[in-house]
């Protein structure tokens, strides 16, 4: 497979596939570590213990028991002689764990392993872990600890056994006599201060003999509930982590979805505006920012046919003169001011437009010819009057046509043109009606 091809297969590989990788690595090795490894042990035998005695009732006087222990290369052996009266628990063999007042957590093992030597077929050797608790047992009081027991057949030569701990029990006289409730009634193996073998129950009064090799106690550094506990902790731990991850990728992508949205929105909304102003533009004369002939379509178009509309032809009077005595720039600047002053005057439904040169046209939208007549007599009488910026007094001629009904625009300003023409002739600086 060429190497390109190969890289490239690696690149669809996300974050998500090596922690799952990862984690999958990690379990499958713990979960074999733990079966194979991560062992615990702990082993009492002649060779690397010393804290071991016999124990029978000579103590307390009576004598009926007589225990002796002999320490052997591989075994402790306890002979031991009971006669009748004796008490128990008879003869045994003790191993004191206690280290101060401090025992040995056993909780963190999971079985314990007992091999010896009893052979009385008829008898059983009774093994006791003896458990310090605060809660039920006084440190001047022997019996008060728990008494975790088990029996355990003689045999015929050396016998090996492996108990787990459920198979104890607390000892029934110990419930019974300190009236033990129910709730501390459970074997307990969290601080164990002494292990003890000793002669059954109601043994026969004739000499015994015990021999302990070892007790081995074994366990795993990490036991399987836990375990359990650890993995899925990790597992469920992962996927919380990799989902509020998502998550958080899923908002901040919706929030730059949204931000790209937005800024769309903007650009299509200033575009609009932009359209709107060029094409308010278009239909504007830059120089007195009056209609063009572009405009005046577009406000016809928007003209119902057989709506009341007046017109008003304009043309300022002798302009030449202004452009030849004051200059060009001058006669620019009249007619500025001019379209000025005639838009301050009239209303929003009278639209100025300029149709070229020094000639205006009024559109009075709902107004009859009387009504168009008296605004261009009052225009005309305030341009008159008004003073302007060269000596020549401005005038301006009016013609003023009502369009008829079924009467085209068109003919309509050929009336207005007609009539602004009689005006001119008449003198100028007048209104004339159209006939
Ligand atoms: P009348 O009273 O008969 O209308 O006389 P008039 O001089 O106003 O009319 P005429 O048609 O003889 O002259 C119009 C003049 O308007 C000619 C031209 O120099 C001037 N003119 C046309 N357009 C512009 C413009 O955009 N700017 C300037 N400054 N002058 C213009
Ligand atoms: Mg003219
Ligand atoms: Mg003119």
């Amino acid at each position: 497979m060429p190497a390109q091809k190969i890289i490239t297969q690696w690149r669809i590989l996300q974050p998500i596939h090596f922690v799952l990788g990862l984690l999958i690595l990690l379990t499958v090795t713990l979960l074999l570590w733990q079966h194979y490894g991560m062992n615990l042990y702990l082993r009492f035998d002649p060779s690397n213990f010393t804290k071991v005695s016999a124990n029978d009732d000579r103590d307390d006087g009576e004598g009926k028991s007589i225990g002796q222990l002999s320490h052997m290369p591989n075994y402790w052996r306890l002979n031991c002689q009971l006669k009748e009266g004796h008490r128990s628990p008879y003869c045994s063999i003790d191993l004191d764990l206690s280290n101060g007042k401090q025992g040995v957590d056993f909780s963190k093992y999971t079985n314990i392993t007992i091999h010896f030597r009893y052979q009385n077929l008829r008898e059983q050797v009774n093994l006791v872990m003896i458990n310090f608790n605060p809660k039920y047992s006084m440190e001047d009081d022997y019996r008060s600890q728990k008494f975790n027991e088990i029996y355990l057949p003689g045999a015929m030569g050396w016998s090996t056994h492996s108990i787990e701990w459920a198979q104890f029990n607390v000892a029934s006289w110990w419930i019974a006599d300190r009236k033990i409730p129910p709730n501390w009634a459970d074997n307990e193996f969290t601080n164990i201060r002494e292990i003890r073998v000793s002669t059954g129950l109601y043994p026969k009064k004739m000499n015994h003999q015990i021999d302990l090799a070892y007790i081995e106690l074994r366990g795993k550094l990490i036991n399987n509930n836990t375990l359990q506990l650890l993995l899925l902790l990790l597992w469920g731990g992962s996927a919380a982590f990799w989902l509020i991850t998502e998550l958080r990728r899923s908002i901040r992508a919706l929030q730059r979805s949204n931000q790209r949205q937005q800024d769309l929105e903007n650009a299509q909304l200033n575009l609009q505006k932009t359209n709107q102003l060029l094409a308010e533009r278009s239909m504007r004369d830059p120089l007195t920012s009056a209609f063009n002939r572009e405009g005046l379509s577009v406000l016809l178009a928007n003209e119902p046919p057989n709506s009341v509309l007046s017109i008003i032809f304009v043309d300022i009077d002798h302009f030449k003169k202004i452009n030849d005595q004051y200059g060009h720039a001058m006669g620019d600047q009249m007619l500025c001011l001019l379209a000025q002053h005639i838009q301050q005057q009239i209303r929003p439904s009278e639209k100025l437009i300029r149709l070229g040169g020094e000639e205006f046209l009024l559109l009075c939208q709902h107004s009859c010819i009387a009504q168009a007549e008296q605004l261009a007599e009052k225009l005309r009488l305030w341009i008159f009057s008004q003073s302007w910026p060269t000596e020549i007094p401005l005038s301006c001629s009016f013609g003023v046509a009502e369009r008829q009904p079924g009467e085209s625009f068109e003919a309509a300003l050929h009336r207005a043109d007609l009539a602004l023409y009689r005006a001119k002739a008449g003198g100028r600086n007048r209104v004339e009606l159209a006939k």
